[in-house]
């Protein structure tokens, strides 16, 4: 280690520190990586290393770091109003502004907005809302929530029993009651011998299949992204939201989008519901929301929802930072910004094109058996056999990617033998060059290091 430093802050992690998501004795076995700065689309380790970050931090720097405007946005609300609540029929411009923002942005009909502080308390917000609205309208036995297996929706209790991540219902008891799950449309993991066509096909008829097995009568509301991140960034067949959409329109019941990946540029579209030509009853947001400059999420809630909330008496839910004014005031400066450099149009026309024809090359590596992706965001499958999709076994090979992207200066993210990008949306076709060299890099060691084993 060349910074002494490095080894103090590392030394703060183990005495002090619990992170998210982390095994604690293998964290203090190795020590933390520590980041200390950031720039356009790379981060700088305390060791100086200079990283392309390929995941937009957590899927949420979508303008790139070192934006002054957000900066100058923060600062400014913060001198001139730094907080207020929106509690006891009090509001403040920022957060106004901003709703109008984001409603003249979202689908059609979605033109209210319910802040939060996460992308976490908006699907807390969400479980709450759409049971109060059925309970409004005379049919409070309206309570089940159906999500997919190995879907993402936060880490509260709710987030996380709406999500589908086996691994965290394990700790602590989720889900809680009320909350079912159907198979994801993950073709390339779970497909078998189907066609990805008949497969997405598949996949949607377990929604009917489920409302039918609970009860329309029972079920409130469905909740899908429109591409899951966090469980792999799957890509659903293209076969698969016309056929859900053909099923929803069947059953009075509300659809939930959760776009807190897939909002504010990611697919190309403004929502990946615009994508996707969903049309969703309720959208959680977060993360591109400020491009992560600053914690916030909401809710966007359609108008026909909205009217039976009108009737439903108080709706007795909130935060403390709802709409924060600091947050709201960032979240404009991110959101003019992305209009005032057309960086979705350019994410659509220019890099995403770029990005997913260059990332597809990727497949012809011995190492991986599918390359897939949409808009900037993209995955490959990392595969012992490519004919049979077989895995290496017990080798942990999305780990040891990640450890040699890391080595190399690029973040890559493993979800178990899946490894996954989500750069900054500002990334230029130089930068996706070099993060696709530094992949292929990363390949190379890897397959060297795990072939003939497993
Ligand atoms: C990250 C994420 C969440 C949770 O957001 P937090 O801000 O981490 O609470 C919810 N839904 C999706 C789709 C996400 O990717």
């Amino acid at each position: 280690m060349s910074n002494p430093q490095t080894e103090q802050w590392q030394t703060l992690s183990r005495q002090h520190h619990l992170a998210p998501f982390t095994d604690y004795q293998a964290l203090n076995r190795k020590g933390a990586r520590i980041i200390t700065k950031a720039s356009g689309v790379y981060l700088w380790d305390s060791e100086g290393h200079k990283i392309l970050d390929g995941m937009a931090g957590l899927w949420c720097v979508n303008v790139g770091y070192g934006r002054e405007e957000l900066v100058e946005a923060a600062a400014a609300q913060m001198r001139e109003l730094p907080y207020y609540n929106l509690f006891f029929q009090t509001a403040h411009p920022p957060a106004l502004e901003l709703a109008q923002e984001i409603a003249q942005l979202a689908p059609e009909g979605l033109d209210h907005v319910f802040f939060t502080g996460s992308g976490s308390e908006a699907n807390d917000t969400v479980l709450r809302m759409v049971r109060h609205y059925w309970a409004t309208l005379g049919q409070p036995d309206k309570q089940v929530v159906i999500g997919r297996w190995n879907g993402y929706h936060g880490s509260t209790i709710a987030g996380a029993s709406l999500g589908g991540m086996k691994g965290m219902h394990a700790q602590g008891g989720l889900p809680i009651p009320g909350i079912e799950h159907i198979d994801q449309p993950y073709w390339y993991g779970e497909g078998g011998d189907m066609t990805p066509e008949d497969f997405g096909v598949w996949a949607a008829e377990q929604l009917e299949k489920k409302i039918l097995d609970v009860g329309e009568g029972r079920v409130a509301a469905f909740i899908a992204e429109p591409i899951q991140g966090a469980g792999g960034v799957i890509v659903p067949p293209d076969s698969y939201w016309p056929k859900v959409r053909e099923i929803l329109a069947k059953y009075d019941i509300l659809f939930v989008a959760d776009e807190v990946i897939c909002g504010f540029g990611r697919t190309g579209e403004w929502f990946g519901s615009q994508y996707y030509d969903l049309k969703p009853d309720l959208m959680p947001i977060a993360k591109g929301l400020t491009s992560g400059y600053i914690p916030m999420g909401g809710v966007v809630v359609h108008e026909r929802v909205v009217k039976v909330l009108d009737r439903g008496g108080e709706f007795a839910h909130g935060f403390t930072y709802s709409g924060h004014p600091v947050a709201a005031a960032v979240a404009l400066a991110n959101i003019r910004l992305l209009k005032r450099e057309g960086i979705v149009t350019q994410v659509k026309t220019q890099t995403a094109p770029y990005l997913q024809q260059r990332w597809r090359e990727l497949a012809e590596h011995p190492l991986v058996g599918e390359a897939r992706g949409v808009g900037l965001v993209a995955a490959i499958e990392l595969v012992k056999n490519k004919e049979t999709r077989e895995r290496y076994s017990g080798l942990e090979v999305g780990m040891r990617c990640r450890e040699h992207c890391f080595a190399n200066g690029l973040v890559m993210r493993a979800v178990g033998d899946t490894m996954i990008i989500a750069p900054p949306l500002v990334i230029n076709k130089e930068e996706i060059d070099e993060l696709i060299d530094k992949a292929r890099t990363c390949l190379d060691l890897t397959v060297r290091e795990v072939s003939g084993k497993g």
